[in-house]
């Protein structure tokens, strides 16, 4: 039996892609490259949109999808803002209990040495259901007595160039 604290620590990572949608290609060779200096192999996307009609053409419908191939997203619009469809402020997310979903999603990956980055499109974190979803993923892995970490994903663009970093922790 280990000890809670010498497992390892499960993480997720959070990003909004706001400023990318032209960019995808890009985007996904820096996080590539990024994890595998992290020592991981190639992430795994979850889309939590409630929709996927965007105005950023790299994330409209099957876009990004169709980019980084199907083994490597998950849409999962339960965990999307459901105010959003009918038009109402704040924040409610559509079924909380999905969280569980991801949560073990993020589990089975870490086996293959891969993180799950869960996805929307608003630039701040403290602003989108992001926020939300990072806690219900917190409580379901403190349910199971894993250690988790949120991390928040930032890509910077540069001269042309998409710099990734994950130093803050949610
Ligand atoms: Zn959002």
């Amino acid at each position: 039996m280990h000890k809670v604290g010498h497992g390892k620590v499960l993480t997720l990572l959070a990003w909004g892609y706001w400023g990318w949608g032209n960019s995808t290609r890009k985007f996904v060779q820096a996080i590539d490259a990024f994890e595998r200096k992290e020592g991981f192999n190639q992430p795994i996307f979850v889309d939590i949109r409630l929709q996927r009609s965007a105005r950023a053409p790299g994330f409209s419908g099957i876009n990004f999808e169709r980019l980084v191939g199907t083994t490597r997203y998950w849409w999962m619009p339960e965990l999307g803002n459901a105010n959003i469809a009918t038009n109402k402020d704040g924040i409610r997310i559509k079924d909380p209990f999905s969280a569980r979903t991801l949560v073990t999603l993020a589990k089975h990956y870490q086996r293959e040495k891969r993180r799950v980055i869960f996805f929307c499109a608003c630039e701040e974190f403290g602003y989108c259901h992001r926020k939300q979803v990072a806690k219900l993923a917190k409580k379901e892995a403190a349910r199971r007595r894993w250690r988790v970490k949120i991390g928040l994903l930032d890509c910077a663009k540069s001269a042309n160039r998409a710099i990734p970093s994950a130093s803050q922790f949610y």
